[in-house]
């Protein structure tokens, strides 16, 4: 779990323990974690005008000013559990329309962070695919920022596409992939390069797991998303040397071990009492 997920739990646990407590939309994309927070009485609701309790939890994911304002009006108090790298995504996004620049985010259009980002600007534009960019229109300055958890890859290569489209354009890029998203990008695709089989859990709603799988698929052809242990299938693992395992930033541990041992099962290699890690291979002794 990156620092960001952790430290939100965290917050929304302390929160609950001290009064009643709503979260605005999901804490995190991840069923197991909802479930242990709706079983420590933690509501959540979709729009700010279902929230019941005096206490409104905004997600790591983030949210508008203009949001945070109209939350306020409703005289909720607002805990804030943005993570620190959503702020500087934020922050970039706010340098970039100050310097006249207009806003291209390479993003998902409805995911949540991305609305948070976008919100409180006029005009802007949402890009993941190449047509996406095609689709641009012509702006002096285009300033590009990315939602945290996209491959930075594919990121650059949208941002190079959009400055051989617009060769007059002055197109300024801030990096606004978090580290962590970084480093479980380039270990997943190392892994899955020396990889048969890999699988990789997370929640299906979860960006940053769904782009693990799909930067996986593009060096195995044998990859797998799951979100718990009983999604593993033994069949999996026929004539398989080689399997990876990684997991999304919002997978708790606890997770990733029952699925670890579940694949140990499947697989039916010896369980060794190796270190458990993010990411782990073994070798079926041969
Ligand atoms: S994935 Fe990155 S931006 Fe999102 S919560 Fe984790 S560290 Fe923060």
């Amino acid at each position: 779990m990156c620092f960001g997920v952790r430290d939100a739990i965290a917050l929304a646990v302390e929160q609950a323990e001290a009064g009643p407590l709503t979260i605005l939309g999901d804490l995190v994309h991840n069923p197991t974690v909802l479930g242990a927070l709706e079983a420590k009485g933690i509501a959540v609701a979709r729009d700010v005008g279902e929230v019941k309790t005096p206490t409104l939890m905004v997600t790591a994911h983030g949210t508008s000013e203009r949001s945070l304002a109209r939350t306020r009006a409703l005289g909720l108090r607002v805990v804030e559990a943005t993570c620190p790298l959503v702020h500087v995504a934020h922050r970039a996004v706010a340098a970039l329309r100050r310097d006249g620049y207009h806003v291209v985010i390479v993003g998902q259009r409805d995911h949540v962070e991305v609305r948070g980002l976008t919100d409180d600007l006029d005009g802007f534009d949402v890009v993941l695919e190449e047509d996406d960019v095609l689709a641009l229109e012509e702006h002096p300055r285009i300033g590009v920022a990315a939602q945290t958890t996209q491959p930075v890859e594919r990121v650059r290569h949208l941002v190079a596409l959009i400055r051989r489209r617009f060769p007059q354009s002055d197109v300024r890029f801030l990096d606004t992939v978090c580290k962590p998203t970084k480093e479980r990008q380039s270990a997943a695709v190392e892994m899955a390069r020396q990889a048969d089989v890999v699988i990789v859990v997370g929640g299906r709603s979860s960006n940053n797991t769904r782009e693990l799988v799909r930067s996986c698929a593009q060096y195995c052809g044998r990859v797998h998303h799951v979100q718990t242990d009983a999604d593993v299938r033994p069949e999996w693992f026929d004539a398989a040397n080689v399997v990876g395992l990684t997991a999304g930033t919002s997978t708790p541990d606890d997770v990733i071990d029952r699925v670890e041992s579940r694949i140990r099962l499947c697989a039916d290699a010896p369980v060794e009492a190796l270190p458990r890690s993010d990411q782990a291979t073994w070798r079926r002794p041969t």
